[in-house]
């Protein structure tokens, strides 16, 4: 399919912040935006031109919803197999239902980087609480055990310690989970890219993320890598960006794992792949000559990818629950931009929004 033009409507299933932030870059460039999502208060809709307001397997509002829109997209993981299903005879689906099945279920994720070559956690399928006996007795402990899908935000993990009661914490998940060995990781970063539909790709600057109780707290750019670190974290996400012929940005996040004395070398373990655009670059936005939003919306209309040069040393930190209290503050500070979600209600662990500090050399660490 040739590029869409400027004028036409890119459908993006969920309505959260990143759906947000992906209407306001389509908006920038001209396009026009249809939001989906089943919940009426989506802080997307309020800047997007339609909306459908809709079940993820509601086929008959599926299909309204296509032949109003030239391209879909997605901000999640978790869309139904079924509802792509629907769309993708419909109109393009970007990045392809293929990603989207890999992604969204941490078992066949981990397989998938595994067999591209690349190292992943040691883990094991638990299926059932004797599953997870035999599991605890391959990988030993601690471990951590994740629910295969719908996991977020530290959600759907529970800790694996010595003497933990394994028929508890099983229950406490209670689904088809998959066991994972700690990872003596020094840092965690990430790699957000893109791949056009040509195949071109671009990587923006690796990152390194803080999380806190699960959720992302800080990024900060660069993270404080080798180079040949670097280069290895951008040519692993190529990979997996090639080997699912994808088009999108995506998010690839990697623990470091320091060198020993026989081993001198940083190594890079594979953690998630994020189909989407991901918090982790939410930097890009004014800290980045394209934001990772304008290369979505660019990858996925089948236009050419922006340059992703930083602009200096960045800091973005989430604003979590009452956090955003502070906007005031934040408003009144030399070099911070402020970005909110328009989210009613401030609960504890939501992200409301974040902010920006882009410093105009490498002082920022
Ligand atoms: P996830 O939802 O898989 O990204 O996990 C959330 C956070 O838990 C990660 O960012 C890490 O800080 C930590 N974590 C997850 N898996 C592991 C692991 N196998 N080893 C060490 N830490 C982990």
């Amino acid at each position: 399919m040739a590029a869409l033009a400027p004028g036409k409507t890119v459908g993006i299933l969920g309505g959260g912040q990143l759906a947000r932030m992906l209407a306001m870059a389509a908006a920038n460039l001209g396009l026009k935006t249809h939001i989906y999502a089943p919940d009426p208060d989506s802080p997307a809709f309020a800047v997007a031109g339609a909306r459908t307001v809709a079940r993820y397997d509601d086929e008959a509002a599926l299909t309204s919803f296509a032949a109003l829109v030239d391209v879909v997209t997605y901000e999640f993981e978790n869309v139904p197999a079924e509802a792509i299903a629907v769309l993708e005879p419909l109109r393009p689906v970007r990045p392809g239902g293929r990603a989207l099945a890999i992604t969204q279920d941490r078992l066949t994720e981990k397989q998938f980087a595994r067999d591209l070559g690349f190292a992943t956690a040691p883990f094991a399928e638990v299926a059932d609480a004797g599953g997870l006996a035999r599991a605890v007795a391959q990988l030993g402990r601690p471990a951590i055990l994740k629910t295969r899908r719908f996991g977020y935000d530290g959600k759907g993990q529970a800790s694996v310690r010595e003497g933990s009661d394994l028929a508890v914490v099983f229950r406490s998940l209670g689904q088809a989970s998959i066991l994972e060995g700690v990872v003596p990781f020094a840092r965690e970063v990430s790699v957000v890219a893109a791949r056009a539909l040509d195949g071109a790709f671009r990587a923006f600057p690796v990152c390194e993320n803080e999380h806190e109780g699960g959720i992302l707290g800080v990024t900060r750019v660069p993270a404080a890598i080798r180079p040949e670190t670097e280069a290895e974290a951008v040519a692993i996400a190529r990979a997996i960006a090639d080997a699912l012929d994808y088009v999108g940005v995506l998010a690839v996040e990697l623990f470091v794992v320091p060198g020993t004395a026989e081993r001198p070398a940083e190594t890079l373990v594979v953690n998630e792949i994020a189909p989407r655009v991901h918090n982790s670059g939410h930097w890009t936005l004014g800290g980045a000559a394209t934001s990772q939003f304008e290369q979505h919306i660019r990858a996925v209309c089948g236009w050419p990818l922006g340059s992703t040069r930083r602009f200096g040393s960045i800091l973005m930190r989430n604003l979590i629950g009452a956090e955003a209290d502070e906007w005031a503050d934040i408003l009144a500070e030399e070099g911070a931009s402020l970005h909110l979600y328009g989210k009613a209600g401030a609960l504890p662990g939501r992200k409301m929004g974040h902010v920006t500090r882009v410093l105009p050399d490498e002082t920022g660490r």
